[in-house]
């Protein structure tokens, strides 16, 4: 079978793939069925951040599923017991729900700051203020909380309720927030929108604004958390705290979940019948999300996020005085982006056929996510070739 004809003909095309099959991976490596390798600066999409095939992930998986991969939320299990409890001793949350993804934890955030308000005698209050250039899902709720066109066309008649504003500005933000706003929601740093990170005093700002008013902040750290950012959840660098917060992409570092964390006041709501997921924390992802977690924070993995990002950012930046067709290098930890003056795509491709999987948004961004894991040789190997990718593109162009 080729694996590339026969899925064309097969798969929905909703993905314009590279390419490109590949079979295996190990550490920051992948491979493709050729048996070429390839250093992964994509990581699944800011999923895999302690590398792919981790063998205590792998020991831990094997065991689980020797034990028990799935009940119903009918019954308790341990694993998803304890991975709640882990996360609210981890952050500003009292209660954990449990779905398979980003838009599926994105939708239960919705779901719960409209019951919130219609629980607390106030149901005119169910709009939510949402950023332009931000995205939340592909689901209609979190499509409709999403601000990018490409996204929601097609899709009319989209959820009412949602109000967009530029994202970094608390003017439009104070002007957009009225009674019947139930709350205000944003990755904290945007990421499909271009790594785009506020300046300092934003989030803090946000927050008062949302206090003021009466109505909830809710913080999609899908991409942002995990350590994603050099701390647990990017909310810790600017301190303050959400009431809800929505995480998935590296939880389970591969596995499909999503989590919702909320503060007791507002998950109250949460009532047995108000919302619920047949997958959701089954014990077999549950136990996988609990010792990703115990990795990252108890072997030293999140304490050197910040170090590896900067030396990465320093080194596109170099890169950048070198090439004028970059034009900003941007981020926070290994959530790193860097804006070209020309599209992105043809670098990606040429970084692939030398061995290295980057990725590009918003058209003419590179973003760069690879595992946490990362060393500082495969930072340098792919700096070293996307210097020569560059050199080629411009040389090309002439
Ligand atoms: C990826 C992403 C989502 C959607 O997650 P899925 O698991 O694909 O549903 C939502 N919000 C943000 C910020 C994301 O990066």
């Amino acid at each position: 079978m080729d694996i590339k004809i026969t899925a064309d003909q097969h798969i929905a095309n909703t993905y314009a793939r590279f390419p490109l099959a590949l079979v295996k991976g190990q550490g920051c490596t992948v491979w493709d069925d050729q048996g070429k390798s390839y250093v992964d600066f994509v990581a699944g999409i800011a999923v895999c951040n302690l590398g792919h095939a981790h063998p205590a992930l792998v020991e831990t998986i094997s065991a689980q599923a020797k034990t028990l991969w799935h009940v119903s939320n009918l019954y308790y299990t341990q694993p998803q017991t304890e991975l709640a409890a882990w996360l609210t001793e981890h952050s500003f949350a009292d209660r954990v729900f449990f779905g398979n993804s980003g838009a599926e934890a994105n939708e239960a955030a919705i779901k719960l700051a409209r019951k919130y308000f219609k629980d607390n005698g106030t149901p005119e209050r169910f709009r939510i203020v949402s950023m332009k250039q931000s995205f939340h899902g592909r689901t209609m709720a979190t499509l409709s909380a999403t601000g990018q066109e490409k996204v929601r066309k097609g899709y009319d008649p989209i959820l009412e309720g949602f109000d967009f504003v530029p994202f970094n500005d608390i003017e439009d933000l104070s002007c957009a927030i009225g009674p019947a706003t139930c709350a205000v929601m944003l990755e904290p740093v945007q990421g499909e929108g271009g790594i785009v990170v506020p300046g300092k005093e934003y989030l803090a700002q946000v927050r008062r604004l949302c206090d003021e008013a009466g109505c909830l902040l809710i913080f999609d750290e899908v991409q942002t958390g995990i350590g994603r950012t050099g701390k647990l959840f990017a909310y810790e660098h600017f301190g303050i705290a959400p009431d809800i917060l929505t995480s998935a992409k590296a939880l389970g570092n591969g596995l499909p979940i999503g989590a919702m964390l909320a503060t007791q006041k507002v998950a109250a709501s949460f009532v047995p019948g108000a919302h619920a997921s047949t997958f959701g924390g089954t014990p077999l992802v549950t136990a996988v999300a609990l010792k990703t977690l115990k990795i990252l924070t108890e072997e030293g993995i999140l304490d050197q996020v910040e170090e590896k990002g900067s030396y990465l950012r320093q080194q596109l930046e170099k890169l950048k005085s070198k090439h004028p067709i970059i034009q900003e290098v941007r981020g926070l930890g290994l959530l790193v982006g860097a804006r070209l003056n020309t599209a992105g795509a043809p670098i990606v491709k040429e970084c692939m056929a030398r061995g290295y999987l980057i990725n590009c948004v918003q058209d003419n961004i590179l973003r760069f996510i690879p595992p946490l894991i990362i060393s500082k040789e495969e930072i340098d190997g792919m700096i070293q070739c996307l210097d020569e990718v560059i050199k080629k593109e411009q040389s090309s162009d002439r």
